[in-house]
């Protein structure tokens, strides 16, 4: 490709909202372009990378055996009606009626859709497993689409659902395609880790992100420093801390704490430490069909994990109780205490055992202390946010915290789909069964920001060998140099010729506009053709180190066949 020709509009202005590294270089870089909120345009450059993230990940996916399809954008409502989801995904799922009154929304992901591409065409259990795939559209109406890339409304997704006669059979094709997406990654050339995720009720490990390490990611992980253990923040576990019971004295009963709301204050109140205390926190929690108020019950320095309380409530979403929320369920806020009558409680399990406690008295300006959970009926569950310091509850390694960005999720998922669609197989003996099924993502658009998030200097993008737009971009520092611009028409050729992706720059602009586009692009290397070719040389410079080195040239078209 000639950069002369290459539509590639390159500024040196940010987009105004642009807050990340990959959102600012590749719209200054002319990769993307923003049409609407979250939806973006890709021009050549910005093409090349997806369809080159797209191969790597097709080729490892067919190597495994999983068969690419593609199914329709749109999917008519009654899918989603059937499994239960068109109102639990909420307003991230855009439905639209068409000239005839039929509903339609547009695929956020295709669970649905794919069980009914499979049903009654799969039969039996000797056709089995299969692990279908796309790489196609989506589109989910997010909240707050931004960073460009990396949380678009529109986007590209590969997904992939696999069928199987057993959990047995699932669980090998889970461990199998966790392999493929972590050398997909790493031919990618990216740094990350396999968490444990959230996955609701199937839980433990079931559900695993690949998490892309990155100081702007939205995610927080935990891992352990003494083992392999990762998880996401909303899934991580840790061991209980021993509390030193010895060291506090309390007689048992009502204590008149007047104004005493918050643990800081009850815990200079008390000269008590803060993990005495019970916290209560109150959640007015959502429900596709109603509201209502839910206690969740923490030690007093530990914080609710919010997506671990709504997978365990249920609900859709939480929004925080107000006062009068509270009045009207008869609570007083600041002094909440779990023996409460007609409102759904849920305790940690840490506190399970715990007998000398401080928590409200429910009962205005009253706090009980002395309480105790031991032998009591609730029902006790993992609540607390996991935090740095904390014990791995595998090897008793310290736990750290690290920012990631989710760039795929694999997920156990059984029956839940062929069961609510009604898509079943005959097994070994005979009898219909639904299919047990796994369901893969991967960002691939999400990608191309990733690499650039994970891999740019302060001059643009970086991009990493197998994910770059092209290998070589070959500057011809004067145009009008007639010498300089046959000596790097030839090397073009001769590179081309050989299969290698090359630019040639043959712009008739300043060596300045064209090394920092070079720079902004970020393509691995450049060889610069300019004043040294008079002594027979050329410059190869590294994108990423940008190191300088001088190559004779009979030895260039040897030295960029050994380095592309
Ligand atoms: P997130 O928590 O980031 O919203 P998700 O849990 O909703 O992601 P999945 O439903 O598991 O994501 O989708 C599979 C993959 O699709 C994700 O791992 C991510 O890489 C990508 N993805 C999801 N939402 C978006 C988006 N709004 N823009 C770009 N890529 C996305
Ligand atoms: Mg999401």
């Amino acid at each position: 490709m000639r950069f002369s020709k290459l539509f590639a509009p390159t500024t040196k202005d940010a987009p105004k909202d642009a807050l990340l590294p990959s959102h600012i270089y590749l719209v200054r870089a002319g990769f993307v372009s923003q049409i609407g909120s979250g939806i973006y345009n890709f021009l050549p450059l910005g093409k090349i990378v997806l369809d080159k993230i797209r191969a790597i990940v097709k080729e490892e996916l067919d190597n495994v055996g999983c068969q690419e399809v593609q199914l329709g954008f749109i999917t008519p409502s009654e899918l989603w009606k059937e499994s239960g989801r068109y109102d639990k995904f909420g307003k991230e799922l855009l439905r639209f009626k068409d000239r005839k009154n039929n509903e339609f929304v547009l695929g956020p992901t295709h669970e649905e859709a794919m069980v009914d591409l499979v049903k009654n065409r799969i039969k039996s259990y000797k056709q089995l497993p299969l692990n279908l795939y796309q790489i196609n559209t989506k589109f989910r109406d997010e909240a707050r689409p931004r960073y460009g890339l990396l949380r678009g409304r529109e986007f590209l997704m590969k997904d992939g659902y696999s069928f199987h006669e057993n959990d047995e059979d699932l669980k090998r094709e889970y461990a199998l395609i966790e392999k493929t997406y972590a050398k997909i990654l790493d031919r990618l050339g990216l740094t990350y880790r396999a968490v444990e995720a959230d996955s609701g009720a199937i839980g433990g490990s079931g559900s695993k992100e690949f998490m892309v390490i990155a100081d702007n990611g939205e995610d927080d992980i935990v891992i352990c420093d003494g083992c392999e253990y990762a998880a996401n923040i909303e899934a991580a576990k840790r061991t209980k801390s021993i509390l030193k019971d010895d060291e506090v004295e309390m007689q048992a009963g009502e204590f008149h704490t007047p104004d005493v709301k918050t643990i800081e204050q009850l815990s200079d109140f008390f000269k008590i430490p803060s993990e005495f205390f019970v916290k209560a926190v109150a959640k007015k929690a959502i429900f596709s069909d109603h509201e209502e108020i839910i206690l969740f019950f923490v030690r007093g320095c530990d914080q609710l994990q919010e997506t671990k309380a709504l997978s365990i409530c249920g609900a859709l979403d939480f929004e925080d109780a107000t006062d009068a929320d509270l009045q009207s369920v008869g609570l007083i806020a600041g002094f909440i205490g779990p023996d409460v009558e007609n409102i759904k409680v849920y305790v940690d399990g840490e506190l399970e055992d715990e007998e000398m406690l401080i928590c409200g008295a429910n009962r205005e300006n009253y706090h009980y202390v002395g309480y105790t959970f031991k032998d009591k009926e609730f029902d006790f569950v993992d609540l607390v946010t996991v935090e740095e310091g904390d014990i791995c509850t595998r090897c008793g390694g310290k736990l750290s915290t690290t920012k990631g960005i989710e760039v795929g999720h694999i997920f156990q998922l059984g029956t839940q789909y062929s069961e609510a669609l009604g898509a079943t197989f005959l097994d070994r003996n005979g009898k219909a069964q639904p299919f047990v099924m796994g369901t893969y993502g991967i960002g691939v658009s999400r990608l191309v920001a990733v690499i650039i998030e994970q891999h740019h200097d302060d001059r643009g993008c970086i991009w990493t060998k197998e994910s770059a737009p092209f290998d070589v971009d070959i500057i011809v520092s004067n145009v009008k140099d007639e010498v300089q611009s046959a000596f790097a028409q030839k090397l073009y050729e001769q590179l081309r010729q050989k299969g290698k992706s090359v630019l040639l720059d043959d712009r008739a602009d300043r060596f300045g506009v064209k090394i920092s586009d070079f720079e902004l692009c970020g393509f691995p290397l450049a060889v610069i053709v300019g004043k040294g070719l008079k002594e027979d040389k050329v410059q190869i410079v590294n994108r990423k180190t940008l190191v300088k080195e001088e190559v004779a040239i009979d030895k260039i078209f040897d030295k960029l066949m050994e380095l592309v």
